[in-house]
């Protein structure tokens, strides 16, 4: 059903077919009361046209008026001062007087209520008062009884009429609020129906955009959302004073691992290793990341070196825990090697540094023997000239003559000539304040130091080296020394040369070089 207002108004037709039919009537009681009476021909004139003529007068109006309702409220008011001024032209009579105002007067409540029954009232007076002006006051009340009953069907039949009509349009209001409220409860549904879509959109939006930073294989953030995030935190931080810190790992011997156990197996294995990385980044601002391949890695903002340090033993540990056999390396179980750097006011201000010094660490953990952690140098390494001589100096220097015949031995002691040389250059680099990390790079050494010796004695003892025991005594003896010597270097008791003589004397010229020697014709017998 349409709302909007019809070309032709219900109500002006209405009001055009009761005034029509009962203006009739009036016509037809007036000319029963008028008959046989004097009444001049002006009279005649005037009744014709207000009774039979002006209805369709108005009708006509009102359908051209650019707002027919509002004309045809005029037409009520105008209806009135026209039938007071009919009253006054019958002189009165009785009943005509009585139908034609009642008539009025309901008709005005009908449509405009207690206002209208006023306005009417003020119309018939005003009519009454012209119509005396123009034909002179005749009182003459009686009605004969033709026209009283033409006038008591005529207004019976108009009020029965009007209450029909009420009636009738009630009906019609209640189907139309009926409607109105089948289609609100429709509308409900449908806003009820959109607000679950928007929802969805907006969570199908969500997740968009999760994936679209997240890498597919390990569910870690990706590449492109670790490099806008980096920026934004390393500024963060950067901007607060605070320090920030990036750890880079890589999986041990992966390639190995992959040729060995497939591909598929090799993804597995990464999902594993992502899984303890994301479990280690605890804190809302911590990010895991796929760096790449088998990289990985991990940006724990407001973070110090040595938290960074703490926590990346953790991730070592959690690795370890996993317990993942992985035949073609070393250790007998998949390992990661990690490289760490911290950005502060003074080093690796931006991203592209702070990668570098993560970077060249994980290098450093790589070449150290793997499953370890290597820390960037507080401050990039600068070798001035004089300190390059210094490190010439007492650089160990591998030669061929050192090698022993036993691969793993002796790749072994290259990646313990290797790190000692890297212990140095950091340390000579350094910054003052960088005695913590020296001492954690010299533990590091001592700790592969530690697990070459357990190799070795493995080794030898496999290879019937009656002296072993004596042999594994010496290993234990070096490393407590080497406890003690680092300790004191933490405590700043020992200067790193000294160190480094323990390095160079004790442990290459006077073990390596003599005491290994003593098993070597066991293991080229084997
Ligand atoms: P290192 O200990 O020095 O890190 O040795 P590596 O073998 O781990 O290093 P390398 O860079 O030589 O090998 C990385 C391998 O990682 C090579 C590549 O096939 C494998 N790899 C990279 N991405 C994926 C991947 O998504 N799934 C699997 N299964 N393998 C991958
Ligand atoms: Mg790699
Ligand atoms: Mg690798």
């Amino acid at each position: 059903m349409s709302l909007t207002q019809p070309k032709k108004p219900w109500l002006v037709r209405m009001h055009h077919r009761m005034r029509t039919v009962s203006f009739a009537m009036v016509f037809s009681a007036t000319c029963l009361h008028l008959a046989g009476k004097n009444f001049a021909t002006g009279t005649w004139v005037f009744l014709v046209f207000l009774l039979l003529i002006y209805p369709h007068l108005q009708y006509g109006r009102s359908l051209r008026a650019a707002d027919s309702i509002r004309a045809e409220m005029y037409n009520l008011q105008l209806d009135s001062v026209l039938l007071g001024i009919f009253v006054a032209t019958i002189h009165f009579s009785d009943w005509l007087t009585f139908s034609v105002v009642m008539g009025t007067l309901s008709n005005n409540a009908a449509n405009k209520g207690w206002r209208g029954i006023g306005e009417a009232l003020l119309g018939l007076l005003a009519g009454i008062v012209v119509g005396i002006a123009v034909a002179g006051f005749t009182f003459s009340a009686h009605t004969d009884w033709p026209a009283m009953l033409v006038c008591m069907v005529g207004l019976g039949a108009y009020l029965l009429a009007m209450n029909n009509i009420g009636f009738s349009r009630n009906n019609q209001l209640r189907t139309v609020r009926k409607q109105l409220e089948n289609r609100e409860t429709e509308l409900l549904g449908a806003n009820e129906t959109m607000r679950k879509n928007l929802a969805e959109i907006d969570q199908l939006q969500s997740q968009l955009r999760e994936q679209a930073n997240r890498d597919a294989l390990t569910h870690l953030f990706n590449r492109r959302f670790l490099d806008t995030s980096l920026n934004r935190e390393l500024a963060r931080c950067a901007r607060e004073g605070r320090p920030l810190s990036l750890l880079m790992l890589d999986v041990d011997h992966f390639k190995k691992y992959n040729d060995h156990y497939g591909h598929q197996a090799g993804d597995e294995c990464l999902k594993r290793v992502a899984q303890i990385l994301n479990a280690s980044a605890k804190r809302a601002s911590d990010l895991a990341a796929r760096y790449g391949g088998e990289e990985f890695v991990l940006v724990l903002a407001d973070t110090d070196a040595p938290t960074a340090m703490r926590l990346a033993e953790e991730v070592l540990l959690g690795i370890a825990s996993l317990n993942m056999p992985h035949e073609m390396s070393r250790i007998g179980r998949v390992s990661v090697s990690i490289g760490s750097a911290t950005s502060t006011q003074e080093a690796y201000r931006d991203v592209d540094s702070l990668l570098r010094a993560a970077d060249q660490a994980l290098y450093r953990a790589k070449h150290s023997g793997r499953n370890q952690q290597q820390m960037a140098p507080a401050s990039p390494v600068q070798i001035g000239l004089g300190n390059l001589a210094a490190v010439d100096a007492v650089r160990l220097v591998w030669k061929m003559d050192y090698e022993c015949g036993h691969p793993e031995i002796d790749e072994a002691h290259r990646e313990l000539f290797e790190q000692a040389n890297l212990l140095l250059t950091s340390a000579l680099g350094g910054a003052s304040d960088s005695v913590p990390m020296v001492t954690k790079m010299a533990e590091t050494l001592i700790a592969q130091l530690e697990r070459h010796f357990q190799e070795e004695e493995q080794i030898i003892c496999a290879a019937g080296f009656p002296e072993a025991a004596k042999h594994a005594a010496a290993h234990r003896e070096l490393i407590e020394q080497a406890n003690r010597l680092v300790g004191r270097l933490g405590a700043k008791e020992l200067d790193l040369a000294e160190f480094f003589r323990f390095l160079g004397h004790n442990v290459v010229v006077r073990h390596m070089l003599e005491m290994d020697r003593t098993f070597m014709p066991y293991l080229l017998a084997h």
